[in-house]
């Protein structure tokens, strides 16, 4: 069933762990996270990337979150929807007006202020709407230039509660020794200062660039404020296997549309792998 994504998180929160954000480029991805959703009854969060939208143009904003809607409908567990990562005010009300509820705010590349500034003014209008909010604050980069290991960018405790409480964000997206993409080197993500941060703060802490993180360190912050965990690359990467896989499979086959069979295969191979991740990292 589609469920607001606020009420996840504060499921989550509740629960001491954290719902998996899964980016989804198109159809075949996104039905692969609702079904292992429902494998394991595990509440999921299907994420927009809007660069899917706008640059790989694999979907569209109000096409996107109506087939979430749609796909969520087809099951009992609860599934969010999400868009991640806008820059501008302009691209978060587009997201809206095409039917999102959650959407992120990422002023984060701007000075404090500017980005408390530009974050208040999407809660505000957001607020009117009924929409849900992720901000961030400090930096989260890029990890194939080892942008984690850079503590400039790191979130700091006592900005993180002014923003929250400047801001009114709903959820508040954390810089910790994470970053996105694939990491050069295994990264360690600076716990005590997660503590600091969760001290400071009563939002649900939402973490980015979760692909290559180990598994201990994510149950270790999961335990310590993060409630929403974006997952992307990892993903992408099995995508991509997955179709290769199928060439290979379907190589001496002479049926002309043959192709009519990727998205079953391809699905058949993704949903094991998301329920592993579900059952080994979710605690609802
Ligand atoms: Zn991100």
């Amino acid at each position: 069933m589609y469920e607001k994504t606020q009420n996840i998180l504060k499921m989550a929160k509740e629960s001491n762990t954290s719902v998996i954000s899964f980016i989804c480029m198109d159809y075949v991805m996104a039905r692969s996270v609702v079904y292992a959703a429902e494998a394991t009854n595990t509440p999921a969060i299907v994420m927009l990337y809007p660069e899917h939208v706008t640059v790989q143009k694999t979907t569209g904003f109000a096409n996107y979150a109506t087939m979430v809607k749609e796909l969520a409908k087809e099951v009992n567990v609860p599934i969010g929807l999400h868009a991640d990562h806008d820059f501008s005010y302009n691209a978060v009300m587009t997201t809206i007006d095409a039917g999102f509820e959650s959407v992120m705010i990422d002023g984060s590349m701007n000075d404090l202020d500017t980005n408390i500034e530009l974050t208040k003014r999407v809660t505000l209008k957001a607020r009117e709407l009924g929409v849900c909010v992720e901000g961030e604050i400090g930096h989260v980069g890029t990890a194939s230039i080892s942008d984690n290991m850079n503590t400039d960018f790191y979130t700091k405790a006592d900005a993180a509660e002014k923003f929250c409480r400047e801001t009114g964000v709903d959820s508040l997206a954390v810089s910790i020794g994470n970053a996105h993409g694939e990491y050069a080197n295994t990264p360690h993500l600076d716990i005590k200062r997660l503590q600091d941060i969760h001290a400071a703060t009563d939002v649900p802490l939402v973490l980015h660039g979760g692909s290559g993180i180990p598994d201990d360190q994510l149950m270790v912050a999961f335990s310590n404020g993060i409630n929403k965990f974006n997952l992307g690359t990892d993903f992408l990467a099995r995508y991509y296997d997955a179709v290769t896989s199928f060439v290979a499979d379907y190589a001496s086959d002479s049926d002309p549309v043959k192709i009519i069979n990727l998205p079953e295969y391809v699905q058949a191979k993704l949903q094991p792998y998301l329920e592993e991740r579900m059952r080994t990292l979710c605690r609802f």
